[in-house]
């Protein structure tokens, strides 16, 4: 009998907090791949935003618990907030790898705006050779736009390269942190429990 590969999907990012653009990407890379997991990986710190103020690794650890609580399909990795330093996304793949084995195929998933970073990412080229790499659409990135050399490297590796159309959903981190900070409504953007964690917590507030 041929050997059957698990596959499994891992969404990363900062979350902070997380979202229903987050979910709604996660559950369709699940569907449309036929992921038997997802594995959220919320950021330790981050290269790309050591200058900017983050929350505490716990509370963003906490919120994406709660807001993928419900399905038995997602769970939550600590690897990279426990990790010190910063977490390149591309030594956490290795340890995943090491972790599941060999019969294990990963499935990086991103918003399309990360495509367009990938070429400055820290051994961008090991990058497929680990993972298939899902690039979810995301409103105001258009991966029509992508630069050439960009472009020319998706093209090349194309077998494990996929794009996925997902529901719009014109949410950020961003946004909400600011709706939140204006004492704006953040409800069904975050799932509820994730709003009443932020008000708990006094998060986004200054
Ligand atoms: P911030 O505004 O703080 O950068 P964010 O909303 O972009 O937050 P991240 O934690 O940076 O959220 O994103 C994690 C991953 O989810 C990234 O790959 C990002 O492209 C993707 N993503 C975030 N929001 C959406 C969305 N609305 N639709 C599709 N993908 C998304
Ligand atoms: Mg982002």
């Amino acid at each position: 009998m041929r050997e059957r590969f698990l596959r499994i999907g891992i969404m990363g990012g900062t979350f902070d907090p997380v979202h229903l653009g987050h979910l709604v990407t996660a559950e369709r890379a699940r569907s449309e791949f036929s992921l038997e997991q997802v594995l959220f990986l919320p950021s330790g710190i981050s290269p790309h935003k050591t200058t900017k103020r983050v929350s505490e690794a716990e509370h963003r650890y906490m919120m994406t618990l709660l807001a993928t609580l419900s399905n038995p399909h997602f769970e939550v990795s600590r690897i990279d907030i426990d990790r010190t330093g910063i977490s390149y996304t591309i030594d956490s793949l290795r340890i995943l790898k090491e972790h599941y084995g060999p019969n294990v195929e990963l499935f990086f998933i991103t918003g399309a705006d990360a495509i367009f970073e990938i070429m400055n990412w820290k051994d961008s080229n090991q990058y497929l050779e680990i993972a298939h790499f899902i690039a979810a659409s995301r409103p105001g990135f258009s991966l029509e736009e992508l630069p050439s050399d960009t472009r020319e490297w998706v093209a090349r590796h194309q077998e494990r390269f996929h794009l996925l159309r997902v529901p719009a959903m014109a949410i950020s981190s961003t946004d909400i942190r600011e709706r939140v900070q204006q004492g704006d409504s953040i409800r069904y953007m975050v799932p509820e429990l994730v709003d009443h964690y932020i008000r708990r917590h006094d998060l986004y507030l200054k």
